[in-house]
């Protein structure tokens, strides 16, 4: 089995692949789940998310920066434990010639 490619993805692709309950712990996520290891909690203001990438384990990892003291800050959600966003991951890959 060969590796799989991080893609970065845009806001239209994270839409569509999340679904209304992915979306929602996505924002619960970004707006209170991040831990800044700057202000040593969690990103009290939220984080400003710079990129979204899919990864090769089928989670998205989300780079941005801690809203409260401008440092920067990635989360891993772990959606690649879930059978049913890996099939929609993998049939995005597919879609984009991945
Ligand atoms: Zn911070």
């Amino acid at each position: 089995m060969s590796a799989l490619k991080e893609i970065y993805l845009n806001q239209f692709q994270l839409n569509i692949l999340l679904d209304e309950e992915e979306k929602e712990a996505y924002r619960y996520i970004v707006q209170e789940g991040t831990y800044c290891v700057h202000c040593k909690d969690v990103c009290k203001e939220g984080v400003e998310v710079h990129e979204n990438i899919l990864n090769d384990m089928n989670d998205i990892l989300i780079k941005g920066i801690c809203k409260k003291c401008g440092g920067h800050v990635s989360r891993f959600i772990e959606y690649g434990e879930f059978e049913d966003f890996v099939v929609k991951a993998n049939s995005f890959r597919k879609a984009i010639g991945e």
